[in-house]
């Protein structure tokens, strides 16, 4: 499933195509623009985001 990033360095946009996974998870990705990395927390119910929470993967 494609969701909608914002970059926690650099704060532009990209898409990410991450797994379909009921639950809670946590994902280390680097930013298509300025390559750094955004820890994401992503909770996901029923095939839907429910919440996204972006932070500073190199903390
Ligand atoms: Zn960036």
């Amino acid at each position: 499933m494609l969701i909608d990033i914002t970059c926690f360095t650099c704060y532009e946009n990209f898409s990410e195509d991450i797994e379909i996974y009921d639950g809670v998870h946590q994902e280390i990705i680097d930013c298509e623009v300025c390559c750094r990395p955004n820890k994401l927390f992503i909770e996901q119910k029923n095939g839907e985001v429910i919440q996204l929470n972006i932070s500073d993967g190199n903390e």
